[in-house]
């Protein structure tokens, strides 16, 4: 079936016959709304649309040169004739404005001659032809006395002209056809002698008027699905300049089809996709999401949205049905413009299961779900697995796959889909997949997706770049991306009022996290990015004074938008974020090298975001808060401390590791070999305030010390410079301990005296203290600089280690068999 036989079947059933012709125009004409209609000014005795000028979305400006009437173009508010005149004339732009229109008018109106029915000739000399000759031959008056004169009298009109697309008065009786189109028949016969003069009656545009757009010539199903395509184009809030709705007829027209589908050679960088989307509007007319469901291919259109859902490859009856019973419950869950290509990408989730079954040894092919079990589920992890080997699959396409078939049998069980009578009836408990079943995901590669920060340097110093490239909207979603590190769509949707403060009056940035469904989301923001927020504000509320607040949005798109509440989409800002990273010089590393620009991706500055807080030392609980993650695992998928990272900042701090009596271990500081590395992660453990190497604390994890974790006496413990904060808050804690103990009252002196820090243990503390301290007085700036970010990366990776003792008073053995 082709589009049009499609479109046809869709609308009034049957093959486009006359008879479905029909009916789908009068469909389409049932579905026009008269109040739109009648704002477009469209006239269906005359079929002609005269779009007013304030009509929000088809309007248009009159240029602003004294006395002319024309539609300006919107950037200058002067029109085509007027701006290639005034740039002729040498005049000031103003000077030119107020000069006035001194030559000849396009357009017709009536003959000056009270009641005379046919059309002037010029708007200099208002009368029809034949009253124009009668002034000319016999009554050479001025015109009022020649309009008064007894032997002026009306006279009717002569007919249509009889080009299919005029509305026009015929002229005069020597040719059948208004004054425009009599001389352009003339020109088109100096073109081509032989010219088919019926043929050029039907195919010929109609006279270009301010505002008017002729619908005639067309067959009725044609222009109603025009105006049916205009009308759901503004329903959608886009805007459309006349010109192009005019355009489109006179090829349509030019074309002679019967179906707007059916046009082959409108092309353009404008006129295309403006067919393509009216094309798309008048499929969709007439579906609905109950028309829908019944088929194995979804126009998505049915559900307000663009593309098409495909089950056709899904061969098994029930896991059909299943599979779109999911969709039906998923999509209003949904949000962003991907939708349908997520969802698609689960139904081939399915696809895989379908093949799987149809390929295995039952002889129904899947056919029966009560027969399914656990080896049905197994043969499919195991095909994937196959595929992978053959490399026809990648790893993260299977891992996709098995979670979503997982994810989604789940949820058609909670649905109630495998009771009896259901699709899925019968279906066994274990037509499932299991936690254990999911593929390992392949590690990130090294080093992460942050941006290293020189390459930020650079990113930033050219953001005004990105605003004269695009506009304001895509440098401030930019800067906001990596001020605050959110998703790109979580940007993207920012409503207008997004700025607010919190109890201690500290601005926050309120979002909503649509990918996990959180809404009213709030985090702390610098005061420059509340800045940036509040003249973004200020802008967009002047671009569109009068919108309701609630609707705004703080970054709205920035065509088809009339009232400033569609945002700019995700996929938009990545397309110009593109093109703007493209045009930049070379990002130039520290050590000379280039950057791969592939890498900086809109959601690069969400890692970055982590990384800077990793570095700054921030805890991965409070990381996973900032970041909104619900599971520590996804937030340390960010917070990976790269491995490059770690090990110049160890390698910095072995220089400064001291002894319990606070002597350096390593003079010479000089990088570790891979293997010491290795050896350090596996001969030692986290304790309070350094590491201990003592094996059997080791073994146990740090969980079985067996001096009760009195490190400073003890030689199996090491710490470094990265450690003072702890040894300081240990010394605290030892010498509140001691005053708290000196005052009980309730206690026996033996417990006071065995609970009781000894005298030595702060006096070993305070002397490593001070050891350290004084060693780190030692460096100069640029090592304690280095020093200081290498604390920062140790510090910050060290609290993502589960499982380390609490820095305070000593964790007791919670598991005393574990002592090796
Ligand atoms: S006292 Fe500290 S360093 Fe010594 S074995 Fe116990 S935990 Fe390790
Ligand atoms: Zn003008
Ligand atoms: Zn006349
Ligand atoms: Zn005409």
């Amino acid at each position: 079936m082709t589009a049009p036989e499609r479109h046809l079947a869709a609308l009034g059933g049957g093959a486009p016959a006359g008879g479905a012709t029909t009916d789908a125009a009068a469909l389409l004409t049932e579905l026009l709304d008269p109040v739109f209609a009648a704002e477009a000014g469209w006239d269906p005795e005359r079929r002609v649309l005269s779009v007013p000028a304030g009509h929000p979305l088809l309007g248009w400006r009159p240029c602003r040169v004294v006395g002319c009437n024309t539609i300006a173009y919107p950037a200058t508010g002067i029109c085509r004739g007027c701006t290639k005149r005034h740039r002729a004339s040498g005049l000031s732009e103003q000077a030119f404005v107020a000069a006035g229109k001194h030559w000849r008018t396009v357009g017709v109106s009536g003959c000056a001659v009270a009641g005379c029915a046919r059309a002037w000739r010029t708007s200099r000399d208002p009368l029809c032809p034949a009253h124009a000759y009668q002034r000319r031959k016999r009554l050479p008056l001025p015109l009022p006395q020649f309009l008064a004169h007894p032997q002026v009298r009306p006279l009717p009109s002569l007919g249509p002209c009889r080009v299919a697309s005029c509305w026009r008065e015929q002229a005069s009786g020597v040719r059948p056809y208004c004054q425009a189109h009599c001389q352009a028949l003339r020109m088109a016969r100096s073109r081509d002698p032989g010219l088919d003069e019926p043929r050029w009656r039907r195919l010929a545009p109609a006279v270009t008027e301010r505002g008017k757009v002729s619908l005639r010539g067309l067959p009725p199903l044609v222009s109603a699905q025009v105006l049916y395509g205009l009308q759901q184009r503004c329903r959608a809030g886009v805007s459309t300049p006349v010109c192009a709705v005019r355009g489109l007829c006179d090829r349509l027209r030019a074309e002679q089809v019967a179906s707007i589908e059916q046009a082959s050679t409108i092309t353009g960088a404008w006129l295309e996709p403006f067919w393509r989307k009216l094309v798309g509007y008048v499929t969709a007319a007439g579906l609905d999401p109950d028309t829908e469901r019944a088929k194995d291919e979804w126009n998505m259109a049915a559900f307000g949205l663009t593309g098409h859902l495909r089950f056709t490859a899904i061969s098994q009856r029930w896991l059909r049905e299943a599979a779109k019973r999911w969709v039906i419950h998923d999509l209003p869950q949904r949000r962003g413009d991907q939708i349908v290509g997520v969802v698609q990408s689960h139904i081939d989730s399915l696809v895989a299961v379908s093949r799987s079954l149809a390929a295995g040894r039952r002889h129904d092919r899947g056919a029966d779900p009560a027969a399914l079990g656990r080896g049905d589920i197994e043969a499919f992890l195991n095909r994937l697995a196959h595929l992978q080997r053959r490399g026809t699959l990648s790893a993260s396409r299977r891992i996709v796959h098995v979670r979503n078939v997982g994810k989604i049998l789940t949820r058609l069980r909670g649905l109630g889909f495998t009771r009896p009578g259901a699709a899925m009836a019968g279906l066994a408990e274990d037509f499932t997949i299991r936690p254990e079943d999911l593929p390992r995901p392949p590690e990130p590669p090294e080093p992460g997706r942050d941006l290293p920060t020189e390459v930020m340097r650079a990113l930033c110093e050219h953001l005004g770049r990105l605003e004269e490239r695009s506009a304001r909207e895509f440098r401030v979603a930019t800067e906001l991306l990596i001020d605050t590190g959110r998703r790109p769509d979580e940007i993207c949707e920012l409503a207008w009022d997004c700025l607010g403060h919190d109890s201690d009056d500290q601005p926050v940035l309120i979002y909503d996290n649509w990918k996990r469904q959180r809404q009213g989301r709030r985090l702390p923001i610098s005061a420059s990015t509340a800045t940036l927020i509040a003249e973004q504000k200020t802008t967009v509320r002047a671009r569109f004074p009068r919108t309701a607040l609630t609707a705004l949005k703080l970054l709205p798109a920035t065509v088809s938008n009339p009232e400033g509440t569609r945002a700019i989409s995700d996929s938009g800002l990545g397309g110009r974020h593109r093109r703007w990273v493209d045009e930049l010089p070379p990002l130039l590393l520290t050590d000379g090298g280039e950057f791969d620009k592939a890498r900086v991706v809109l959601y690069a500055y969400r890692h970055t975001y982590a990384q800077r807080h990793a570095d700054a030392g921030v805890p991965v609980d409070v990381l996973r808060e900032l970041l909104d993650h619900k599971a520590m695992d996804v937030t340390k998928r960010y917070y990976r401390v790269g491995e490059k990272r770690r090990r110049e900042a160890v390698d910095t701090l072995t220089a400064l590791q001291f002894d319990r009596h606070g002597n350096r271990i390593w003079h010479h500081a000089k990088a570790l070999l891979d293997s010491e590395h290795t050896r350090r992660v596996i001969g030692q453990v986290a304790v309070p305030f350094g590491i201990c190497a003592e094996p059997s604390n080791v073994a146990a994890g740090g969980h079985a010390c067996p001096y009760r974790f009195r490190c400073v006496g003890c030689d199996h413990f090491r710490t470094d410079v990265s450690y003072l904060p702890d040894l300081h808050a240990h010394l605290d804690d030892l010498l509140r301990t001691r005053e708290r103990l000196h005052a009980a009252t309730d206690v026996e002196d033996w417990v006071r005296a065995d609970a009781t820090p000894s005298d030595a243990e702060i006096t070993r503390t305070r002397r490593l203290i001070s050891r350290v301290t004084h060693e780190l007085d030692q460096l100069t700036n640029d090592q304690r600089t280095q020093t200081e970010q290498a604390i920062a990366v140790l510090r910050g990776h060290r609290s993502t280690l589960l499982g380390m003792p609490h820095v305070g008073p000593p964790v007791p053995n919670l598991a005393p068999e574990r002592t090796a």
